[in-house]
C-alpha cells in the first residue's frame, strides 16, 4: 500500500486536483505486469497473449474452458474461485474444480434439453452462485449468453429477448412470476425456463408449466455430466450478446466472440494487475459488460479468488467487505465512489484494509476530486480506465506502476492503438497529431474483443468504422505525454459562442466545491450564443439549496473555468437521473429541461 499521508489535498476541493500523483514502482507490494519496457502497440503481439491460453482442438477457443479448465489443469482446482456473500448473511466458497464440475453439469443439462450451439440463453438473476455456473456452462456448450440486469421490468426483458431470439432463460421463481410470466407470450422463441431456487415464489398467477428446476436438472446430469466435453468453438464464433447501457438512446446489442477471451486475459494482467493470490472484487453486476468481462471472466482466467456480493450498495457493508475479506484489487465505478464520498471519509477510516493494493474505476469520467478522495480515505488513489460495451474490454487505463494525472483516463494498454481523429465531410477521417487537441477517440481494428456487430443493425455497425479505425463516439484529447483526457460524449458536447465545451470539465470543477456531491451539465439552446451551459447539482447532506449557494457555485466555476465555459444557470436536484449501471443521463436532464420526450428509459434507475 502507498503512504496515505503523502500528496494529500490541503482541503477538499483545491487547485491540487490537477497535480500528478507520483508512483515509484519499486515500492509496490507486487511487481506490476505493465511497466516500463512492456511492448507497446505496434510491437505488441496478440498471438503471444493467445499462446498463453490453452485453446481447444482444431484451433478452437472457448471462454468457459479457459476460465475453468485451464486453471484446474494448472493446479488451482482447490483454490477458491468464488467467495459468495449472501444478502441475508450466509456465505459460500466454491473452488475452481467445484465450479468447473457444476458448470459442466449445466452444459450437459442444456445440451440434453436440445439447446444447441449458437442458440441464445438469457440470464436474469441476482448475483447467486448458479448465475455464474449457468454463464460458464452455457459458454462451454457453445450456447450464446446474453445477460439481463435483474432490476429490469417486463418491458425491457421482452424487448431484448425478442431482439436476441432467446431460446432459453435462467432466472429465479420470483423474477419469473413478476417479470417474465406477464410478457412470455411475446417471446415466441423461448422454449425453456430454468429456475434457480432462491426460496422465492413465482406467485399464484404464474404458470410454471414448461419451466425446469435448475437444481434438479443439475442433479440429473449426475457425475457423468461433469465430464462434459467442451465444444471447440471457433475464435470468431458468437459467445456473448451484450446490450449497451442506453445512456444516449435505445440500447444496442453488441455481439462478442470467444476470441474476446484474449483481451480479457491481457487486460486482467495489464489494467487490473491480477496476480494469482489476489482477492479481487468487481462491484459491477454481470448484467452489464463490466460485470461479465471483469466480474466473471478475467478474474477466473487469472486463477484469483473473486468476491461476489449479492447485496446492493451500502457504504458500511462495502467497507466491511474490503476490510474483512482482505480484498487486494478492487474495481468499481465513479457513482459508487461519489456515494462513498457522500458517506464521509470518517466512515472509510474506521475500516482498515491493509491488503488493498490497487483500486480502479470505469463507466463514467472519474473526477479528479474522486481520485484524491481515494488517496485520502483509502490510502490509495483511484485508477480510472476507459472502455465500452463495444470494445469488450479495457482499452485505456491508469495502472499501478505509472504516475496518475487526476482527471485523465490513462494511456492505451499494450496492444491497443488509440488516436484522436477528426471526421471529415465526405466520410473520411484525419488523425490529429497535435497534443491537447480535442477530437473523437478512435481505436485501430484488431484487438481481439472488438464487437463484431450490432444485433440487426448492420448499417449502424458499418458506420462505426472508417478504414482501419473504430470511432468510439466519445470526444477526448491526448496530452504531450500520451495521456488521454475524456471530454464528453459527442452527443453531450456543448457549443457555446463558438467554444466546444465538454460537460466533464465543468462537472469536475463544480465537484471541487465542498457542497457538491454530483453535477450533470447540459447545453441549453440560446438565441444569442447557440447554447448556454446549465448545471444540475446534487448537494451533500448539510448544505441548503438556495440562491446564494447557486451564485457561489457560479463564481467558483467562473474563477476556475472562465466566463465562457462556466455555467450560466444552476439548478439544484435532490438526485440526478442515472442508468442502472450508474451513469448520469444527461440526455434526460436535457429532454426535461426542454420539455421534449424522454425517449427510451428502460435502463434508467428506478424505471419499471
Ligand atoms: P449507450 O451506448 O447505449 O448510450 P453507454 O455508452 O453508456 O450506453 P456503455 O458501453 O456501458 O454504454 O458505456 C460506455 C461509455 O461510458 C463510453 O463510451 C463513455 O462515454 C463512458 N465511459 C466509460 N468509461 C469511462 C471513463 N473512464 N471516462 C469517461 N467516460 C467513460
Ligand atoms: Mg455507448
Amino acid at each position: 500500500m502507498t503512504d496515505a499521508s503523502q500528496d494529500l489535498p490541503a482541503s477538499a476541493g483545491t487547485a491540487k486536483s490537477g497535480a500528478p500523483i507520483h508512483k515509484d514502482p519499486r515500492t509496490l507490494a507486487v511487481p506490476p505486469h505493465w511497466r516500463a519496457g512492456t511492448p507497446a502497440a505496434g510491437t505488441f503481439l496478440w498471438p503471444a497473449m493467445r499462446s498463453r491460453l490453452a485453446g481447444l482442438p482444431d484451433g478452437g477457443l472457448n471462454i468457459g474452458f479457459e476460465a475453468l479448465d485451464r486453471p484446474v489443469r494448472e493446479g488451482r482446482g482447490d483454490h477458491v474461485a468464488l467467495h459468495w456473500l449472501g444478502a441475508e448473511g450466509g456465505e459460500r466458497r466454491i473452488t475452481y474444480d467445484e465450479l468447473r464440475r457444476r458448470a459442466n453439469r449445466f452444459a450437459t443439462a442444456v445440451t440434453r434439453l436440445g439447446i444447441g450451439r449458437g442458440e441464445r440463453l438469457f440470464v436474469l438473476a441476482p448475483r447467486l452462485p448458479d448465475l455464474y455456473v449457468a454463464i460458464l456452462g452455457a459458454l462451454k456448450a457453445g450456447v450464446v449468453v446474453s445477460p439481463l440486469f435483474s432490476a429490469f421490468g417486463p418491458e425491457p426483458i421482452a424487448t431484448r429477448m425478442n431482439l436476441g431470439q432467446g431460446r432459453a432463460l435462467v432466472t429465479t421463481p420470483g423474477l419469473y412470476g413478476r417479470k417474465v410470466a406477464p410478457v412470455i407470450a411475446r417471446i415466441p422463441t423461448l422454449s425453456h425456463v430454468l429456475l434457480i431456487d432462491d426460496g422465492s415464489q413465482a406467485g399464484p398467477q404464474a404458470d410454471l408449466k414448461g419451466t425446469h428446476d435448475l437444481g434438479a436438472l443439475l442433479e440429473e446430469a449426475g457425475e457423468a455430466g461433469e465430464d462434459f466435453e467442451c465444444i471447440a468453438t471457433r475464435p470468431d464464433e458468437l459467445a456473448l450478446l451484450h446490450f449497451t447501457s442506453g445512456t444516449t438512446g435505445r440500447p444496442k446489442g453488441a455481439m462478442h466472440v470467444h476470441e474476446a477471451v484474449v483481451t480479457h486475459y491481457a487486460t486482467g494482467l495489464f489494467a487490473l494487475d491480477l496476480h494469482a493470490d489476489d482477492i479481487f472484487w468487481c462491484t459491477a453486476d454481470p448484467g452489464w459488460v463490466t460485470g461479465m468481462s471483469y466480474g466473471v471472466i478475467a478474474p477466473l482466467l487469472h486463477g484469483v479468488t473473486m468476491i461476489v456480493d449479492e447485496a446492493e450498495f451500502d457504504p458500511e457493508r462495502w467497507y466491511t467487505i474490503l476490510h474483512e475479506r482482505g480484498v487486494s484489487v478492487w474495481y468499481t465505478a465513479p457513482t459508487a465512489i461519489r456515494m462513498l464520498m457522500k458517506a464521509g471519509a470518517e466512515l472509510a477510516q474506521r475500516f482498515p484494509h491493509p491488503r488493498l493494493r490497487f483500486v480502479a474505476s470505469v463507466g463514467e469520467p472519474l473526477n479528479p476530486e474522486a481520485v484524491w478522495w481515494g488517496q485520502q480515505a483509502l490510502g490509495l488513489p483511484i485508477h480510472d480506465n476507459w472502455w465500452q460495451t463495444e470494445t469488450g474490454g479495457i482499452m485505456v487505463a491508469n495502472a499501478p506502476a505509472f504516475d496518475i494525472k487526476p482527471g485523465s483516463m490513462g494511456r492505451p494498454l499494450p496492444g491497443v492503438e488509440a488516436a484522436i481523429v477528426e471526421r471529415l465531410e465526405g466520410g473520411g477521417i484525419r488523425l490529429i497529431d497535435t497534443a491537447d487537441t480535442q477530437g473523437e477517440l478512435a481505436l485501430k481494428r484488431g484487438w481481439p474483443s472488438m464487437f463484431r456487430g450490432y444485433l440487426h443493425e448492420d448499417e449502424r455497425y458499418r458506420k462505426c468504422f472508417v478504414g482501419e479505425w473504430y470511432l468510439s463516439g466519445d470526444l477526448a484529447r491526448r496530452d504531450a505525454d500520451g495521456h488521454y483526457w475524456f471530454v464528453g460524449r459527442a452527443d453531450d458536447v456543448i457549443k457555446s459562442a463558438g467554444h466546444l465545451i465538454g460537460p466533464f470539465e465543468v462537472e469536475s470543477v463544480l465537484m471541487e466545491h465542498p457542497a457538491v456531491v454530483e453535477a450533470g451539465v447540459i447545453g441549453k439552446p440560446d438565441a444569442l450564443l447557440g447554447e448556454v451551459v446549465k448545471a444540475f447539482v446534487a448537494l451533500r447532506p448539510g448544505f441548503e439549496a438556495n440562491e446564494a449557494l447557486a451564485r457561489e457555485l457560479m463564481a467558483h466555476a467562473r474563477k476556475r473555468l472562465g466566463a465562457a465555459v462556466a455555467p450560466k444557470e444552476i439548478a439544484f436536484a435532490a438526485a440526478l437521473p442515472h442508468t442502472r449501471s450508474g451513469k448520469i443521463m444527461r440526455r434526460l436532464l436535457k429532454a426535461r429541461e426542454l420539455g421534449l420526450p424522454e425517449g427510451d428509459t428502460s435502463t434508467m434507475e428506478g424505471a419499471a
